[in-house]
């Protein structure tokens, strides 16, 4: 049951995260959807049961409480479908797998995140799939690249670690032109900041484990896609059994009411830092595409309507120092920033990233590369805890 006079369209992002994907009055005014754990769905009688005549019919094919999720993200990214998978890595991989084939030519960026690359070498490449890395500032040049077989290219914006912008509508216009789909993992921006479906992406990735989750609790991953290749979509990952619990699902939609607060916040408190940073003498460059100092902000101002609350920076070395020992002297100052994988939580977290893996795209080789999430601290303690950390391991 709906109410009358519902709210007129469009929303603003806010509105929309707080009412996406559940009526209260579906189930009898109850803010919050139910969790219904499920294997098992009953059918009333035989012949239902025959022609699967019925909304739920198992549960790895979704729940009330994992559809409420699904329809809360499909209204967000404007799509087709979503399906739930159980981390944002399988949200990547399962996107892949569901487009791609024996012998396809597959256009993956350089600046990926880290594990997708070690499927495409290990699992993709077994699977008879040419991979080949991209620059990620390549924009329309991605066009030298293509090859009659090239089926999909694969973008993430910003780059993982290095927050390279892509031109991502340019890549759009030649990858369509040449019948190949592009996938886009957007955990950094997430929908609320951009849509990659509206800039013509045809499948969006995100890792709802960052933002959406938002405490450091939950692993889960969506994929989304717009009507042409929502069916290839979700038959893939019907054959694959993947999906999302109904624990995580609740609690992911539980996230997403309040990410637009948390984002703005994140946001506000890491272009501080990364000014901040980008004042002192013992840093080299701060990467992060909300700075005007950072190429590629042009195209993040363009395209995005927001900046996530990760980046980098480029620590000041001695070309004889040993930069990973520098970045441990400084990380092991810090006490306030945990030292931990992932992001998107409350709490602020640093690493000393690795850019080994890279073959394409241009890393900083001035000094070690610290990330940091900026979390939802003050911003005061923030600065002074990484003012102690600066001062305590230069004098080392
Ligand atoms: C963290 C992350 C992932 C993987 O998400 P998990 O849920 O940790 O597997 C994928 N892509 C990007 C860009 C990420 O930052």
């Amino acid at each position: 049951m709906t109410r009358n006079n519902g709210p007129a369209d469009p929303l603003g992002p806010n509105t929309a995260l707080v009412r996406a994907g559940y009526d209260p009055f579906d189930y009898y005014g109850f803010v919050n959807p139910p969790k219904v754990h499920a294997s098992t769905v009953l059918f009333p009688d035989a012949q239902t049961m025959d022609r699967n005549g019925q909304k739920y019919t198992y549960a790895t094919r979704g729940t009330p409480t994992t559809d409420a999720l699904c329809d809360a993200i499909n209204e967000l990214e404007g799509a087709a479908g979503t399906v739930l998978v159980p981390s944002g890595l399988a949200a990547v991989t399962t996107a892949l797998l569901a487009y791609l084939s024996p012998g396809d030519h597959a256009l993956i960026v350089d600046s990926v995140y880290g594990n997708v690359r070690q499927f495409c070498d290990t699992m993709l490449s077994r699977f008879g799939v040419d991979v080949q890395y991209y620059d990620p500032m390549i924009g329309h040049d991605i066009e030298t690249l293509f090859k009659s077989n090239t089926k999909l290219v694969h973008t993430e914006a910003p780059g993982s670690n290095t927050f390279e912008i892509q031109d991502i509508p340019a890549i759009v216009e030649v990858a369509h032109r040449h019948d190949a789909v592009v996938t886009m993992d957007n955990t950094w921006a997430t929908p609320f900041f951009f849509r990659p479906l509206d800039a013509g992406v045809d499948v969006s990735i995100q890792a709802s484990t960052k933002y959406p989750a938002g405490h450091a609790d939950v692993l889960m991953g969506t994929i989304s896609a717009n009507a042409e290749h929502w069916r290839a979509l979700k038959r893939a990952n019907g054959a694959l059994g993947f999906c999302g619990t109904p624990d995580d699902a609740y609690q992911v939609l539980r996230g997403l009411r309040t990410m637009g607060v948390r984002l703005e916040r994140h946001q506000a408190s890491s272009l501080a830092v990364a000014k901040w940073l980008e004042g002192r003498s013992d840093v080299v460059r701060v990467l992060n595409p909300a700075l005007e100092s950072f190429p590629g902000h042009d195209l993040w101002q363009r395209d995005f309507k927001g900046a996530g609350g990760v980046f980098s920076f480029v620590l000041a070395a001695d070309q004889t120092e040993d930069f990973k020992l520098k970045a441990q002297r400084f990380l092991d100052e810090l006490s306030l920033f945990g030292l931990g994988y992932s992001w998107g939580g409350y709490q602020s977290l640093a690493l000393h990233v690795d850019l080994s893996d890279r073959r394409i795209a241009k890393v900083p080789v001035e000094g070690p590369l610290i990330r940091l999430q900026i979390g939802l601290e003050d911003i005061e303690d923030l600065i002074a805890d990484l003012e102690r950390a600066f001062a305590a391991s230069s004098t080392v």
